[in-house]
């Protein structure tokens, strides 16, 4: 089975993670620090917080923006649950604002949803693609809301040849296993504000500080969410072959576009002229008359070898969210139901760094062998 995504590790990074493991330091040590400035230097931004997972730095990012109890953020529904669970465990309340046909939020819609109670706009760069975060900037300017951006998709993309981390308050990358850089578990959060890198230090571990000698002082509520010193050596090490593995998925859903341009019976995400990608995930938007025989297809596509996978669930159609809010969905000033047709339609073909070009052949000629024999079969539209 070809997985939709997966990580890839060289000698090096094994060398790498071997030598932390036998130093004197398996956390708390020189190399969280030395892959921080890596990435700093690599994203063009002042300061990064390294955290053990995606999910911990939206903790942290959300908790260092005060977001509390009864506060409103406007977020999409089309990401994974974490994005929307970490503002919820502080207590606030989602309004998920419709996406567009490319799976990123729509801002056209955001400004609508504001109210008084309003904090941050949290949009997530769905597969890579990056979100049109300048307008959402202004928007946000304008009301004078934060902007915490989600890019657990997103690590490398880029907009007029700046990297996405430099444009919101704070920007979010996970480093999980299957992410575009990979510590195993593992995250964080991008800033250039100072004062919101020093509070994540802290939220990070246990909110101490070192005074004299044996003295620490603990100033702030926190927790230990530290990346260990091994983990953070091999995304160092990962950070090298960063652009590499871009380079090979850019390659990947540029013979994709190639193949599938023009097909009568799906559709695919284009990318602004002006946007590079991580291409984090290669979607696939099915056609309606392709909706109802969706399992049969992802099913067919699993038996023939193509790990394929579905992104996303709308996070309001799960049962917590039905049981904590109720049978909301969209709010309804921001919504043209797109979402629910994302998710009926949107299925995830294999793109990623171990894909030879061969493997890349195999994925297009067995999914347009397949979704054309399932055309039209089986449905009532
Ligand atoms: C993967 C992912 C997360 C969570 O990342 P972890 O590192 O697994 O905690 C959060 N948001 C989005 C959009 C993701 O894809």
């Amino acid at each position: 089975m070809i997985p939709y995504s997966r990580q890839s590790i060289s000698q090096e990074d094994i060398d790498e993670v071997v030598r932390v493991l036998q130093s004197s330091h398996l956390t708390q040590g020189k190399e969280v620090e030395l892959f921080e400035e890596a990435i700093c230097q690599y994203i063009g931004a002042k300061y990064a917080v390294t955290f053990n997972s995606a999910t911990s730095a939206l903790l942290g990012a959300y908790a260092v923006s005060d977001i509390k109890e009864d506060d409103e953020i406007i977020t999409t529904p089309i990401s994974f649950v974490a994005t929307s669970n970490m503002f919820v465990a502080l207590g606030a309340k989602p309004l998920w604002c419709d996406v567009k046909l490319d799976g990123n939020i729509d801002e056209r819609f955001i400004e609508r949803l504001i109210t008084p109670k309003t904090k941050a706009i949290v949009p997530v760069d769905f597969a890579g693609k990056p979100v049109e975060i300048k307008k959402i900037n202004e928007i946000a300017k304008k009301h004078n809301l934060l902007v915490i951006q989600d890019s657990s998709h997103a690590f490398g993309s880029s907009i007029d040849g700046q990297k996405i981390g430099t444009f919101a308050d704070m920007t979010i990358f996970s480093f999980h296993a299957i992410k575009p850089l990979t510590t195993g578990e593992g995250g964080c959060v991008v800033t250039d504000n100072e004062e919101f890198a020093k509070r994540l230090r802290l939220f990070r571990s246990h909110g101490m500080i070192k005074k004299q000698l044996y003295n620490s002082d603990m100033v702030m509520l926190g927790h230990n969410f530290r990346l260990t010193e091994f983990a953070a050596a091999l995304g160092h090490s990962q950070l090298k072959r960063l652009d590499n593995f871009l380079h090979v998925r850019d390659k990947i859903a540029k013979y994709y576009d190639e193949r599938f341009k023009g097909h009568k019976l799906f559709s695919t995400i284009k990318l602004e002229a002006n946007t590079t990608s991580s291409r984090h995930l290669y979607p696939i938007i099915l056609s309606p008359a392709l909706q109802c025989p969706k399992e049969d297809i992802f099913k067919e596509l699993q038996e023939r070898g193509l790990g394929v996978q579905v992104h996303y669930k709308p996070i309001y159609q799960n049962s917590y969210y039905k049981e904590k809010f109720g049978e909301i969905s969209l709010h309804p000033k921001g919504t043209t139901h797109v979402s629910d047709d994302f998710y009926r339609s949107e299925i995830s073909i294999p793109c990623h760094q171990e894909m030879s070009m061969e493997d890349t052949t195999f994925v297009a000629d067995t999914f347009l062998e397949v979704i054309e024999k399932y055309a039209y079969r089986g449905c009532s539209f």
